[in-house]
């Protein structure tokens, strides 16, 4: 094992400078130094991969007595041996011919979108489908092929599960989106103009409210805004301050918050694993953003004693209830995008996204027809439809990444959420707590039964260990359907 720990220090400091590269990137390098640092963050790439994915290592890793080793070193040997296995299975040459394929897709996805030209980015879309069947065809594994990609996301993940979570949210939620869309709330109309100075010391003094440590962490501003973080000890976001709309940077500083939270309190002992260190899969991650940024941060005490701070910058805020505050964070609608969406309609995106994913994947759909069945998907679960492909099919970036299986994580966070707070309000009153202002109790509680674990245990051991049982999805639609039918058949 000390080879292998001495390995991954030495990926670790490759891990780190492109990190560091990265976020320099997105927060502050001048434009004409970008394509200068996008390729050494691919030099440094290829030479962290190499690190272990080559014939000594691979191996050497698969010839390891697994019974000579620590508990904790089997988990280490065991992540190590799952990201391996996906790769040594792909022959080199198409493994570099789909990293190039990926790059060029996204910057004309882009293109794309900008201009509403499908067909521009679609012969980009098939290739990526094709790259990705035939990658997955390769591990020849015993389940259906967007079994295998929903698992890369989330071990034991499969269309079951998600074909009972999204029909169950069909059947019971329909009622609850169409009486949002037909009573619409009257809202008080908010200030309409909000300085960025001002909006950045309120985001750091939010951040720092919901747990966040400036001593292991910081906070910038970027176009969309992220989490980066290559060790607990240095975690990054970012959010984005828009001059008419206050609202944005505070829900995107809490949610990143949420996720940072997370990575600072992995356990030293995990941390310094290095490959069992980070958040787990997506969807726990998501849990944790969407915890604090949803169930926490739009609740009706947590603004009412945020008000005074707000006021602090934004003095026309005096004039302002509560309740109008409260309101205008938790209307709802069917809309469009994605990014824009409320908790409510939310889960019907990533619906709409699983459904063409599976029909990719499953029905060997023709890329031509994409359009077109985006745009019915949205008619038929939201009433709404797309009069452009930049609202519809080209929205999100992730086709273009060739991130497929990767939506669903957003909505089984909201969902694991929602499980994780029903348990946490029955042992520790967590409505109490955020009306008390002390959302110290919170953190601990999630640090201890989450956090601390990192990648050391599956998303259904952390479900359980934080839950007592699997996932259930009644709490999230419980949830759903209280909060929305409270707001809206008053
Ligand atoms: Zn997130």
């Amino acid at each position: 094992m000390e080879k292998i720990h001495s390995l991954l220090l030495k990926q670790k400091a490759y891990q780190s400078a492109i990190t560091a590269l990265h976020w320099d990137l997105e927060t502050e390098a001048a434009s004409k130094s970008k394509a200068n640092i996008a390729s050494s963050i691919g030099y440094l790439s290829g030479e962290a991969y190499s690190i272990f994915v080559n014939e000594e290592m691979i191996s050497y890793i698969d010839n390891l007595d697994l019974n000579q080793l620590s508990a904790l070193d089997q988990k280490v040997i065991k992540e190590l041996k799952k990201d391996l296995d996906k790769i040594k299975v792909i022959p080199k040459e198409e493994f570099v011919a789909f990293q190039t394929l990926k790059a060029n897709a996204t910057n004309t996805w882009q293109e794309a979108k900008n201009t509403n030209n499908y067909s521009l980015f679609s012969p980009y879309l098939s290739q990526l489908i094709d790259y990705t069947k035939k990658f997955m065809a390769y591990r020849n594994e015993a389940k259906p092929l967007y079994d295998t990609i929903l698992n890369d996301y989330e071990e034991g993940l499969n269309m079951k599960t998600l074909d009972h979570f999204f029909n169950l949210l069909k059947d019971e939620l329909q009622a609850s989106i169409k009486l949002v869309n037909e009573n619409p709330l009257t809202l008080k109309k908010m200030p309409d103009h909000y300085g960025a100075g001002k909006q950045k010391k309120l985001a750091h003094d939010l951040a720092a409210l919901v747990g966040f440590d400036f001593e292991a962490g910081v906070l910038k501003e970027s176009e969309h805004p992220f989490t980066l973080g290559s060790d607990k000890n240095d975690v990054r976001i970012t959010t984005h301050y828009y001059h008419h709309n206050l609202f944005s940077s505070i829900y995107s500083t809490i949610h990143e918050a949420g996720h940072a939270i997370y990575e600072q309190n992995i356990s030293d002992e995990i941390n310094d694993t290095i490959a069992l260190g980070g958040g787990n899969c997506m969807s726990i991650h998501e849990s944790q953003s969407r915890f604090y940024e949803n169930l926490v941060g739009r609740e009706y005490h947590f603004l009412k004693n945020i008000k005074p701070l707000i006021e602090k910058y934004f003095e026309a805020f005096k004039d302002y209830q509560v309740e109008d505050l409260y309101l205008h964070v938790n209307q709802a609608k069917s809309s469009l995008i994605r990014v824009e969406a409320d908790e409510l309609t939310y889960p019907f995106h990533i619906m709409i996204r699983y459904e063409v994913e599976k029909a990719i994947f499953n029905d060997n759909i023709d890329v031509a027809l994409l359009p077109q069945l985006w745009n019915d998907l949205y008619d038929q679960y939201l009433g709404v439809r797309p009069t452009s492909d930049t609202d519809g099919i080209l929205q999100d970036v992730h086709f273009s990444q060739a991130l497929f299986g990767y939506f669903p994580s957003y909505a089984l966070g909201s969902a694991y959420a929602s499980q994780i707070y029903n348990t946490m309000q029955e042992k520790i009153n967590v409505k109490q707590l955020i009306e008390d202002n002390d959302l110290s109790l919170i953190k601990d509680y999630l640090n201890e039964h989450i956090h601390q674990y990192g990648k050391a245990l599956t998303s259904n051991e952390i479900l359980i260990k934080a839950t007592g049982k699997s996932f259930d999805p009644q709490y999230y639609i419980d949830y759903l359907k209280n909060k929305y039918q409270g707001i809206y058949q008053k």
